[in-house]
């Protein structure tokens, strides 16, 4: 980030570490006035598109949610990332991360730990903090999660939530009749997550609280979008084959996009039509932005394809920064919780005519399997269930082989009950599938404060300007008195609340010159000014200045609103 953001980021309060006058938290941020009023304008502009615009439905769930959740989920098995200590001072860091910042490598996370050690070895890559060799020392897994525990006494392990997904997934079934069974559905929520992050660094963009904009898109095997809207929207792609030849991402429309295949999905490349929009709307430079595809194993364990929007935020050399995951999570997270929790997370989709249907299922025979495998029945028959769909082939040996909490047992095949059938049906129960845009509004913000600051030259002298989209400027119009005497204050003031009233976002400034009080406007992004002077008291018109062109024009107060509303 340029050095002169930096100051400005600090001089006008936009964040800074949280706690300092304990000695700070490093990954842990406040927003100062200007910059929670910018936080917040951007995710109006989100609900305003994804949740209104789209037709989707929003809630607020728990940030701290129970173990089995996560356990459903996935997250407290594979939710890590590599770390490494350093034997001399003690220092953890990111082991992927020292990888890239060493070598030419772009994306180590995807790497196993064994060719993270054999990389550090090669390259005999040092700690950053004490300069000691870190070859030979291993690299661990480490839960990104916070933990915490949920109640007093034997309290029940909970953790802090770290994507807001899951509070939408775990709700699927109610959400579902809110919804009216009518498919496809979205749901979308705007709330903090939390990841342990090992090293958090640049700033904003890697934290360990932050808040993200997550929709769920649910939908039913065989359900395409309408990409009519979006299908000539321009977007730069770099496809996993670019990646890997190393060549530039390629620009072309939504529509080519999936014609030509470099997008699999209907429902992903219709989000990045979507997005693509909805950042230039909103200020992200579309010069420094792209999509970029994961590499296989890159992809997260719940998703099948996934492209991130990166915005480039640096400032002599590019520096490339995920700001959202648009993911095809399939059914992953429905299935889970389905078989993890005491719900049916299926969907009945009737046919269009009765079919015949050949069914399979069991029916244990509870008698022996009580006695045999007491507390793990329930396991074991959860095996069962997944092998009748899976391989039901099995059943037709006398002896079934499975493995349950990593133990091997074997099940007489007729204590299990299979039987298969055919029976007339009007539908089935099937699993939605959950496509899932996933931004990160910290990371946002700081893409379009990059983006949107400049220096210019006005009437001979240097000034910072940030040139934000009136959508998520702070402030829209700043009303000032040329002086705060003879009736000039009260003009304005009365101006100022007609302009609120009329809702605008107004601040009302009277100190300093009025060259010196456009440039506190220019640098925190307020797109006009008010001026009242003399002469409004006269004939009632104020000065109109444009913080872009800086040019002045006289309005007359009456149709001020107006005015500023085209
Ligand atoms: P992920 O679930 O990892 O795909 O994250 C979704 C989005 O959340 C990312 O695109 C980021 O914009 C944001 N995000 C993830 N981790 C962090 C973090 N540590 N700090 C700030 N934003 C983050």
């Amino acid at each position: 980030m340029n050095s002169e953001l930096r100051q400005l980021i600090k001089r006008r309060g936009f964040y800074f570490l949280s706690q300092e006058s304990y000695g700070g938290s490093a990954g842990f941020y406040t927003y100062g006035p200007e910059g929670a009023s910018l936080k917040a304008n951007i995710e109006d502009a989100w609900r305003r598109q994804f949740k209104q615009k789209e037709s989707n439905m929003e809630i607020d769930s728990p940030t701290i949610m129970k173990e089995a959740v996560f356990d459903a989920s996935g997250h407290t098995e594979t939710f890590d990332d590599m770390i490494i200590e350093c034997g001399k001072c003690g220092e953890q860091h990111r082991a992927d991360h020292l990888v890239e910042d060493n070598t030419e490598i772009d994306e180590a996370e995807a790497f196993a730990a064994e060719k993270i050690e054999e990389i550090i070895e090669d390259e005999n890559i040092q700690c950053p903090s004490c300069g000691a060799s870190l070859s030979g020392i291993k690299v661990n897994d480490f839960n990104l999660m916070f933990e915490t525990s949920i109640g007093p006494g034997d309290a029940e392990r909970g953790f802090l939530r770290p994507e807001t997904a899951q509070g939408i997934f775990v709700e699927f079934p109610r959400l579902k009749e809110y919804a009216r069974n009518d498919f496809p559905f979205g749901v979308v929520q705007i709330g903090r997550s939390y990841r342990n992050e090992i090293s958090p660094r640049g700033g904003l963009s890697r934290v360990r609280e932050f808040t993200q904009a997550e929709l769920e898109n649910f939908i039913l095997p065989g359900q395409d979008p309408d990409i009519s809207d979006v299908e000539d929207v321009e977007l730069r792609l770099y496809s996993r084959k670019l990646q890997d030849e190393g060549a530039e991402p390629a620009e072309m429309t939504v529509k080519e996009s999936l014609e030509k295949d470099v997008v699999a999905s209907e429902w992903v490349a219709y989000y990045l039509g979507v997005a693509q929009r909805w950042y230039e709307r909103i200020g992200v430079d579309p010069e420094r932005l792209r999509f970029r595809q994961h590499q296989e194993d890159e992809l997260s364990h719940y998703a099948s394809d996934c492209w991130d929007a990166e915005t480039d935020v640096g400032h002599e050399e590019k520096d490339w920064l995920e700001i959202t995951g648009f993911a095809f999570r399939g059914c992953h997270d429905v299935k889970q919780h389905h078989n993890h929790s005491n719900e049916d997370y299926r969907v009945f989709r009737e046919y269009d005519e009765p079919k015949e249907i050949e069914v399979k299922d069991i029916s244990p025979d509870m008698s022996y399997f009580g006695p045999e495998f007491g507390d793990q029945a329930g396991k074991v028959i959860e095996k069962l269930e997944e092998l009748v769909e899976d391989s039901p082939e099995v059943f037709e040996q006398e002896t079934i082989e499975i493995e349950v909490s990593g133990e091997e047992i074997e099940v007489p095949s007729e204590k299990a009950g299979f039987s298969q059938r055919t029976e007339e049906k009007d539908g089935e129960k099937v699993f939605p599938q959950v496509v899932e845009p996933s931004f990160g509004v910290d990371r946002i913000f700081y893409s379009i404060l990059v983006h949107s600051f400049e220096q210019d030259e006005v009437d001979g002298e240097e000034r910072n300007v940030l040139r934000l989209e009136r959508e998520v400027a702070p402030v829209e119009v700043a009303v000032m008195p040329l002086m705060d005497k003879d009736g000039l204050g009260e003009k304005a003031e009365e101006i100022r609340d007609e302009l609120q009233e009329a809702g605008f976002r107004v601040d009302y400034d009277d100190s300093g010159s009025i060259g010196r009080r456009y440039r506190r406007q220019d640098e925190v992004g307020t797109p006009y000014c008010v001026t009242v002077d003399y002469e409004t008291l006269e004939d009632e018109d104020v000065t109109l200045r444009d913080r872009d062109s800086t040019e002045q024009q006289r309005v007359e107060i009456g149709s001020l609103a107006e005015k500023l509303g085209e």
